[in-house]
């Protein structure tokens, strides 16, 4: 079973893949994550990202494919893969279905939490406050929406049409949230 969390940043993707892990023993793919963790460890890789990703901006798309593929053998022993905040654009996509066609695998399932640029304003203007997470400031939120609704958002037909897209209200609390997530993962496939 592979599932794509998919929605705007700061929409509660990491929150609600951090409690699939739990109950259903999936593995989290985050990109942002794995990037974050080259940036505190000083590598080349991290020093690359740094200035993009705390502008905001998205970073290219081989290195994200890349990332991802590294993980995907670890995913699939574990009976599958929760993907957060990958796919951003049509070309990873495109290049996730490429890989895990090449390994007898596919996407499943794509959950779009739906939630609204006020409440993700408001959400992050807190999360900010509290974490000081750099990219989280006012500015390169602005530039990480605009990237999510010029670059990601038209992925969504690309699901749609191949029928893998089920949509979830994102503003209600975490409990509502993953109870209709669980609802999506439990409900009958073609
Ligand atoms: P959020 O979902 O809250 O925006 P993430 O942790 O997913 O946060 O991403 C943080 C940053 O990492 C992004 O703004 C971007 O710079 C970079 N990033 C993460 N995933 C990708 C990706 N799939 N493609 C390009 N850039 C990415």
């Amino acid at each position: 079973m592979n599932l794509i969390l998919f929605g705007p940043p700061a929409a509660g993707k990491g929150t609600q893949a951090k409690r699939l892990v739990e109950t259903r023993k999936m593995v989290q793919l985050s990109t942002g994550d794995m990037l974050r963790a080259a940036i505190a460890s000083g590598s080349e890789l991290g020093k690359r990202v740094s200035g993009i990703m705390e502008r905001g901006e998205l970073v290219s798309d081989a290195i994200v494919v890349e990332l991802i593929e590294q993980r995907l053998p670890e995913a699939e022993a574990a009976g599958g893969a929760i993907f957060d905040g990958f796919p951003r654009t049509l070309a990873q996509a495109e290049a996730l279905d490429r890989m895990l066609e090449h390994r007898g695998s596919r996407i499943d399932l794509v959950v779009r939490l739906k939630v609204d640029d006020d409440a993700l304003m408001q959400r992050v203007a807190g999360r900010f406050a509290e974490s000081g997470r750099p990219d989280d400031n006012p500015d390169s939120f602005k530039v990480r929406l605009d990237a999510y609704n010029t670059q990601t958002a038209p992925l969504l037909p690309y699901y749609r049409d191949h029928r893998k897209l089920v949509e979830v209200d994102g503003m209600g609390s975490i409990e509502t949230v993953a109870s209709a997530i669980d609802k999506a993962l439990d409900a009958p496939r073609a």
